[in-house]
């Protein structure tokens, strides 16, 4: 096996949004820069394929809006909820301060596609596809690159700065030493998809029963489904049986009932393991972690994409100054990345940990006596008040933005 090794800038492990994102505003600033990405293709079903208002208005602020708008998509402009066959609106983006006032849905491997296409066009980008960080090199205390295994070769690259966005499973983050801090999920998801017709409406449903909780999520001629079910629950559920699965799903979302035939069988099911944690230090000297690889988050909300490109926004800007000068950016100014996203991670973690414990657990318990909640009647009385949850959903705290071209 042969042996290579290349000099960079900054070295970026993991291909998903936030080192994409990342990839290419610090190419953009004219900094080196080359992302590892293990896999061949950004193909990967079931990964979350929501671009928030606020990423939507930082791609208009790139100027990139117009060519991401030509690519297929939906736009979601409303977010309902069913409870019990009651329907209660509780988000409408159409007032956001933005120019797009919608959630658009694309599949992730288009949107990377897309990041890929802008990051070719800088002469300082390099993605390396099939190219998997295997360690960090550490001399005395400090990050000073990545090993990592090709195709019949293995790469080593040096880099006066290490960002680790390999996702919530981060090898990096680990072989670092960073202490995670697990905040605990008392659910898990199963993902599916059921024929959708033309006369459904266009939006994101949360249907709710005793027992129970769907949410659907429109994308053209098919929804997509999340199942929540107890935290470990899906043995229980596999043994119930496909059909009575098929039952519980056309209960709680009756609009479904005759589609659910469109499950054949179990692989027609996808598990997501809900994990909700955050490392405590995002940084040791040379290294920083942003994205997943910092905070896995709950689906709730459908937020992780936009919290990862937020980090990768803020860590670009922060960052690409010192790298520029040709210096490696010191601890402080590493910290300086943690200062600015750790408040909108822990205020969207609080969020997502508080309507797990006090909403979901309880659906699933299948306690409450079917009435609305008080928050729930609020919004259906006075329209005004979802703006509220439009902007937490649309814009999230502490929104990013790339600034004009350096
Ligand atoms: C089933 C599912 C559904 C989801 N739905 C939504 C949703 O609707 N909306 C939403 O906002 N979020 C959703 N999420 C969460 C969202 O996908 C993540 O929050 C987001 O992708 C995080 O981006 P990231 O770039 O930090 O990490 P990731 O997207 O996990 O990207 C990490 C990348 O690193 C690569 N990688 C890993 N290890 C290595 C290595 N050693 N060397 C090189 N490359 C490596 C991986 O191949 C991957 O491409 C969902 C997640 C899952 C699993």
């Amino acid at each position: 096996m042969t042996g290579v090794t290349i000099t960079t800038s900054c070295c970026v492990v993991g291909g998903g949004p936030a080192g994409m994102m990342l990839g290419v505003l610090l190419a953009r600033a004219g900094v080196e820069t080359v992302v590892l990405e293990k896999h061949a293709d950004f193909l990967r079903d079931f990964r979350g394929d929501t671009i928030h208002p606020s990423t939507l208005e930082m791609l208009a602020e790139l100027g990139w809006i117009e060519d991401f708008l030509r690519l297929p998509h939906q736009e979601i402009r409303n977010v309902g909820v069913d409870v019990c066959g009651v329907h209660v609106p509780v988000a409408d983006f159409s007032h956001l301060p933005v120019r797009c006032r919608f959630v658009a849905l694309m599949p992730q491997w288009d949107f990377l596609d897309f990041l890929a296409g802008w990051g070719a066009t800088f002469p300082s980008f390099q993605l390396r596809r099939r190219s998997e960080a295997t360690g960090l090199i550490i001399e005395g205390d400090q990050v000073v690159g990545v090993q990592a295994q090709e195709p019949g070769r293995t790469l080593t690259v040096r880099s006066r700065l290490v960002v680790a966005t390999d996702g919530r499973h981060s090898r990096m983050r680990a072989a670092a030493g960073l202490t995670v801090q697990d905040l605990g999920a008392p659910i898990d998801v199963l993902w599916m998809r059921l024929p959708r017709l033309p006369s459904d409406p266009e939006a994101v449903l949360g249907n709710v029963r005793a027992g129970h909780l769907l949410v659907l999520i429109s994308r053209g001629d098919y929804w997509q489904c999340a199942y929540v079910i107890p935290k470990d629950g899906y043995g229980a559920v596999r043994q119930a049986g496909l059909d009575a699965f098929r039952h519980a799903v056309a209960e709680t979302a009756p609009m479904l009932a005759g589609r659910t035939d469109a499950l054949k069988s179990w692989d027609d099911v996808k598990v997501l393991t809900v994990k909700v944690d955050r490392l405590e230090q995002w940084c040791r000297p040379g290294l920083l972690c942003i994205g997943d690889a910092v905070h896995a988050m709950s689906p709730i909300g459908g937020v992780g994409i936009n919290l990862a490109i937020q980090d990768a926004v803020a860590a670009g800007r922060i960052l690409a100054p010192s790298l520029r000068r040709g210096e490696a950016p010191d601890l402080a100014t590493l910290r300086r990345v943690q200062r600015r996203r750790g408040w909108p991670t822990r205020a969207t973690q609080r969020l997502q940990v508080l309507a797990q414990n006090r909403i979901i657990g309880p659906v699933l318990a299948g306690s409450g006596d079917g009435a609305l909640p008080v928050p729930l009647r609020m919004l259906q009385r006075f329209p005004a008040l979802r703006r509220v949850p439009a902007r937490v959903l649309g814009l999230g705290f502490r929104p990013e933005h790339t600034g004009p071209h350096p």
